[in-house]
């Protein structure tokens, strides 16, 4: 199980022109499902933790889960904490040993985010952990500015730009057009922005709410810049509809092995279909030759 900084792992993504899918797992069977598919596409992968597993099992309990499941895998895995608010738990995350971890600071003051986002980048990089931050714009009005409707969510360069200097957090979640959850109608990304502020920060963009952009968009986005996808949505979508179709076939089913392996199978499937999406199937030797050549 060769755990890789999550920096070493996107950046490599990055000068490759390769995107890593962050794939969110919420128990035993998703986290199977995640491994067993990186494993037969042979690609890195990150494994995120976000809040409602954190809320649900724990933090500690899902980092010792899944090392113990990725025993006897041989691709490069990143364990990510996804969307921490509070600088405590991104720390209780980089003393459990994961080797990402996301400070969100993007419901605050920009002057807080950046401050606590580089104490987070500090922390971590001492530690051999990649960090990841947030920037964008929320629509409506914050203090006297407000958003036109329109840029709403859309992260704009200079306070991409601003954000680095302060930080220099090794990878940037931005807002370019994506949303959390389902859309309502398809996406269009903002690729001249996202053109803009990758030239101007050099560095990994990560991008949030990956489930149903459409392949050909996400592709773009890889080639310009984007090198950490998260899915979850459309992971759960999967999973569940497995585990229905489990029912549909035996409403009386008590074996919970059966139903949740039906979930892990349909989810096993999307993984492997947003590996090749993003171009990371059989990149796992060489990042890891790549990293022994780097670190030697
Ligand atoms: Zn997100």
């Amino acid at each position: 199980m060769p755990f890789v900084n999550g920096k070493e792992m996107l950046e490599h993504a990055y000068r490759n022109g390769y995107g890593v899918g962050a794939f969110s797992a919420h128990n035993a069977e998703t986290i199977q499902a995640i491994l067993e598919a990186a494993e037969e596409e042979q690609s890195p992968i990150m494994i995120q933790v976000g809040q409602k597993v954190i809320q649900n099992i724990g933090l500690e309990p899902m980092k010792v889960l899944i090392d113990s499941l990725a025993k006897n895998y041989t691709i490069p895995i990143a364990i990510h904490l996804d969307h921490s608010r509070q600088f405590e738990q991104t720390m209780e995350a980089v003393q459990c040993g994961f080797q990402s971890v996301m400070f969100d600071g993007s419901a605050l003051s920009f002057e807080e985010n950046t401050a606590i986002t580089r104490k987070v980048v500090e922390t971590s990089r001492a530690l051999n952990i990649g960090s990841e931050g947030e920037i964008g714009k929320i629509g409506g009005t914050e203090d006297d500015i407000t958003v036109d409707e329109k840029d709403a969510l859309i992260t704009t360069v200079e306070e991409a730009v601003a954000f680095i200097l302060a930080t220099d957090v090794d990878y940037l979640a931005v807002s370019i057009g994506t949303a959390h959850g389902i859309y309502k109608e398809t996406p269009k990304l903002r690729f001249e922005r996202l053109e803009e502020i990758s030239n101007a920060v050099k560095r990994p963009i990560v991008l949030h709410g990956g489930s149903d952009v459409p392949d050909e968009q996400v592709q773009k986005a890889i080639s310009l810049g984007v090198s950490k996808i998260n899915v979850d949505t459309e992971l759960r979508q999967a999973f569940t509809q497995g585990v229905q179709e489990a029912f549909q076939q035996d409403m009386n089913n008590i074996v919970v092995a059966d139903t949740l392996g039906a979930g892990r199978a349909v989810m096993k499937k999307k993984v492997k279909e947003k590996i090749r999406v993003f171009g990371s199937a059989n990149k796992a030797e060489k990042l890891l030759n790549d990293k022994k050549v780097v670190t030697l």
